[in-house]
């Protein structure tokens, strides 16, 4: 009978397991499909790496660095539409007040502020537009970088996207140091994105194979930048043991190898 009462418990346990108990941790489940790189969590402490959850992405915010570590988001070809560009850098004040950075913050000669989420990815609404100009989605970029390569893959995806029919999990990040703003803002030495790109369907993790294909590419954040995004071309594997994250994680091993030891040819 004690066995019967434990499969009962059991099997109750799991028929709930997938529930979510909130909706941020829904939202975290849909834009973190292919893991969370860093281990981010939404606890305080972790003042480094904590995890930030808005409706068009979710970021790990790193307080010393004055920026996010990684922002990740989900790209569908509804996301691209017409609202406007909103221009409306703003503080990001989901996070303690002390850790704040204003607009006015990230101002230097030969710099721009660089979207991590690019405005052009979330104009389905003024809302979500408006979110991708939170101070946390910025990053100090060389007007050579944010303007040439690292644009020219942001236009690239965005023409794939609905040329092709296909939608995109999509991380990008930034490390490395060449510097202070203020000191409050580190001027990364690199910017990277990383693409996994398939056609639009149900069931996204089962649905990546050995064959699909991943874009990663390592920016210079410098002012002599080429203008292309394909001479930045590298590997899931050279990122990761440059950030020390694990990307795509949540993939089964075999695959998850496969995917980030190869280069993007297309
Ligand atoms: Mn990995």
């Amino acid at each position: 009978m004690k066995r019967f009462i434990y499969t009962f418990l059991l099997l109750f346990v799991f028929a709930f397991w997938d529930l979510p108990t909130n909706p941020v941790l829904a939202q975290t489940e849909v834009k973190l499909v292919l893991g969370n790189p860093s281990n981010a969590a939404a606890d305080l402490t972790e003042s480094n790496n904590y995890l930030v959850v808005h409706s068009g992405f979710i970021l790990s915010y790193n307080k010393d660095r004055g920026g996010a570590n990684w922002v990740a988001w989900h790209l569908s070809k509804t996301d691209i539409a017409d609202a406007e560009r909103t221009n409306a850098f703003a503080p990001d004040t989901s996070l303690p007040r002390d850790w704040w950075i204003k607009p006015t913050d990230l101002i230097l000669k030969g710099y721009d502020r660089g979207h991590l989420c690019p405005s052009e990815e979330r104009t389905d609404s003024d809302k979500n537009n408006r979110e991708t100009f939170l101070m946390s989605n910025m990053v100090p970029q060389t007007a050579r970088l944010n303007r040439g390569a690292w644009k020219s893959l942001e236009t690239y995806i965005q023409k794939t996207i609905p040329k092709t029919n296909s939608e995109a999990y999509i991380i990008a990040g930034c490390y490395g140091d060449k510097g202070r703003i203020k000191d409050k803002i580190t001027i990364p030495t690199n910017c990277y994105k990383i693409a996994v790109i398939m056609p639009e369907g149900d069931n996204d993790l089962r649905r990546i194979t050995k064959n699909t294909r991943v874009i990663a590419v390592d920016m210079p954040n410098e002012s002599d930048n080429k203008s292309g995004w394909r001479n930045y071309i590298t590997t899931v594997d050279d990122l990761e043991s440059k950030t020390g994250y694990d990307f795509l994680s949540s993939l089964p091993k075999q695959i998850e190898a496969v995917l980030e030891a190869g280069k993007d040819n297309k």
